[in-house]
C-alpha cells in the first residue's frame, strides 16, 4: 500500500507543479507582462492546464485512488493519508464525470462570454451579452447532469466551489438574511446622511497610499519573504506553492482606504495559504478547503480587524502622518466612523458590510431559477432590478450597474456566488471563538498586536488546509455548525452604535 501511496503522491505533486506554473504565468500576465505577449501567453497557460488535467485523470491515477480507497476504509478522519486519498478521490471524480466535449464545450462557452461581456458592459448593452447567457446556462445545465448523485442542479455546481455544501442549507440562511438586512439597511437609511465619509474622497498621493499599505499589510503578519505586493488592474491573491503567496492591488488618488482595505483583504487570503503545514506541499491537501473559507479569512481581516475601533486606534496616527494637511482634523474615531459607512450601492464590490450579502442573495436566488428554468434570461434584468429595488430599495438606472456588472456568468462561474456570504457569516464565528479562546485580542489590536489572532487562526483553522469539508471544519474550529446568526447579531450591535439605532 505505501507503494501505492508512494506512486500516487509523486503523480499529484506534478500536478501541484503544473497548476502552479500555469497560476505564475496568470499573475505575470496581470502584474508584469506587456500586452504583445497576450496571444502566446494564452497557448502557455493552455499547454501546462492540459497537462495538469491529463495527468490527474489518467487511468492509473483511478486505479491507484480505487486500491488505496478501499484501504483507508473507516480510517480516522484526521488521518492525513486517508485525508490525501479522499480530497484527490472528489478532484479526480469532479475533473473525470464530465466528457471531454463538454469541457471543451464550456470552455468554448465561457471564453466567449468573458470577450463579449466587457463590450456589452461597456455600452451598458445587455442584448449583445443575452445569447452568450442562454449558451452558457444550457452549457452549465449539461454539466450539472453529469452529477446524478447531487440533489439539485444548483448543488452540482455549487459544490465545485463549496464542497458539501448545499442549496436547502443556502436558501435557509439567505432566507435570514433577506428577513433581517433590510430593516437595517431602512433604519440606517432613516438616519440623516451626515457624509462621515467625505474625508475618504479626496486626492491622495499614490506613493504615499501604497507605503503605507505595504507597512498595513506587514504588520498584521504578511511576510514579504514569501510574498509580494504589486499593482494590477482587478485585485487578487495567488499562490505558487506554500512559500509564495503573492498580491496585488491598484491605488485610487480619488479614495484613500479602497486600495489599503483591499489589501487587507488579499492579505488575509494570503496569510490563510501561508498557513498550510509542510507536510502537505505539493499535494492536493496543501489548499485551502473551499472558497468560502478563503473569503472567511480575507474579511475576517479586512472587516472584522481592519473596520474595527481597536484597529483605527492603532492605525490611525501613521495614517494621519502620511497625510498631515489633509487629516489634521480627523481623529481615530472619526476615521473609524468613515470606514463603516453604510449607503446602498448598485455595485457588490463596492457595498458596505451591512448591504453586500443582499447583493448575493439576489444573484443565488436568480441563478438558482435560471439554472432550474424557471427564469428566461431574457427575463433576467427585469428581475434583477426588481430584486435590487426589493433588498436595497434602489432603482437600477441601467444594465451596466445591474445585471452586467459582474464577470461571473460571462466566466461560466455560477453557484459561485454564496460562498462570498459563507465566508462572511464564517468570519464572525472564527473571529468569536477566537475572542473567546483569547480574550486578549480586541485589546492586542488596538495595540498594534496581531498575533495572538494569527497564532489562534492558524492552529484552529489554516493548520487543517484542505483536510475537512469546509462545514466540519467550521464544526471543529468554532463548535457550532455554519450560521447567519452570529453575522447578524454582529452587524447589529456595530451598526446601532455607529448610526445611534
Ligand atoms: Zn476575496
Amino acid at each position: 500500500m505505501q507503494n501505492k501511496l508512494a506512486d500516487l503522491k509523486a503523480r499529484l505533486a506534478e500536478v501541484d507543479d503544473l497548476e502552479n506554473t500555469a497560476s505564475l504565468l496568470e499573475w505575470d500576465q496581470l502584474t508584469m507582462m506587456p500586452p504583445g505577449g497576450a496571444a502566446g501567453r494564452a497557448d502557455q497557460v493552455a499547454t501546462l492546464q492540459k497537462l495538469a488535467h491529463e495527468k490527474f485523470t489518467a487511468d492509473e491515477v483511478g486505479h491507484l485512488l480505487a486500491d488505496l480507497g478501499a484501504e483507508y476504509q473507516g480510517a480516522p478522519a484526521e488521518d492525513n493519508e486517508a485525508a490525501l486519498v479522499r480530497v484527490a478521490t472528489r478532484l479526480f471524480r469532479r475533473k473525470t464525470q464530465i466528457p471531454p466535449a463538454l469541457v471543451a464545450e464550456m470552455f468554448q462557452a465561457t471564453s466567449t462570454g468573458q470577450s463579449i461581456w466587457p463590450r456589452a458592459r461597456a455600452a451598458s448593452d445587455f442584448s449583445a451579452f443575452l445569447p452568450q447567457l442562454e449558451k452558457i446556462f444550457d452549457v452549465k445545465r449539461r454539466v450539472a447532469a453529469c452529477f446524478p448523485e447531487a440533489a439539485s442542479p444548483y448543488d452540482a455546481l455549487l459544490d465545485e466551489y463549496e464542497p458539501g455544501a448545499n442549496t436547502v442549507q443556502v436558501r435557509a440562511m439567505f432566507d435570514e438574511l433577506k428577513r433581517e438586512l433590510p430593516p437595517l439597511v431602512q433604519a440606517i437609511a432613516a438616519r440623516s446622511d451626515d457624509g462621515r465619509d467625505a474625508i475618504l474622497h479626496g486626492d491622495y498621493d499614490e506613493a504615499a497610499q501604497w507605503a503605507l499599505t505595504r507597512r498595513a499589510v506587514e504588520q498584521i503578519g504578511y511576510d514579504f519573504n514569501q510574498g509580494r505586493l504589486d499593482p494590477t488592474v482587478h485585485p487578487f491573491e495567488t499562490s505558487f506553492g506554500l512559500h509564495d503567496v503573492r498580491i496585488t492591488n491598484r491605488v485610487r488618488r480619488d479614495h484613500l482606504t479602497a486600495c489599503l482595505m483591499g489589501s487587507l483583504h488579499e492579505a488575509g487570503h494570503a496569510l490563510y495559504d501561508l498557513g498550510y503545514p509542510d507536510q502537505y506541499a505539493r499535494t492536493p491537501l496543501g489548499h485551502s478547503a473551499s472558497l468560502g473559507i478563503h473569503e472567511s479569512q480575507s474579511r475576517l481581516w479586512e472587516n472584522l480587524v481592519g473596520r474595527s475601533r481597536g484597529y483605527w486606534h492603532y492605525f490611525f496616527p501613521q495614517m494621519q502622518a502620511a497625510f498631515a494637511p489633509q487629516l489634521a482634523a480627523q481623529t481615530a474615531d472619526s476615521f473609524y466612523r468613515a470606514v463603516n459607512t453604510v449607503r446602498p450601492t448598485y455595485v457588490r464590490v463596492e457595498a458596505d458590510e451591512v448591504t453586500y450579502n443582499l447583493h448575493t442573495v439576489l444573484r443565488f436566488e436568480l441563478e438558482v431559477d435560471l439554472l432550474e428554468g424557471r427564469l428566461e434570461p431574457r427575463h433576467a434584468p427585469a428581475a434583477w432590478n426588481a430584486k435590487v429595488k426589493e433588498y436595497l430599495g434602489l432603482t437600477v438606472p441601467e444594465d451596466r450597474l445591474g445585471v452586467l456588472q459582474d464577470t461571473h456568468w460571462a466566466s461560466g462561474l455560477i453557484g459561485y456566488f454564496p460562498t462570498y456570504t459563507i465566508g462572511n457569516l464564517a468570519s464572525v464565528q472564527f473571529f468569536n471563538k477566537a475572542v473567546a479562546d483569547v480574550p486578549s485580542i480586541p485589546a492586542d489590536i488596538a495595540h498594534g498586536q496581531f498575533d495572538t489572532l494569527l497564532g489562534w487562526l492558524r492552529q484552529n483553522v489554516h493548520r487543517h488546509a484542505r483536510k475537512y469539508l469546509p462545514g466540519d471544519l467550521i464544526q471543529i474550529a468554532t463548535g457550532q455548525p455554519l450560521s447567519a446568526k452570529p453575522y447578524l447579531a454582529y452587524l447589529h450591535k456595530k451598526y446601532s452604535e455607529l448610526y445611534s439605532l
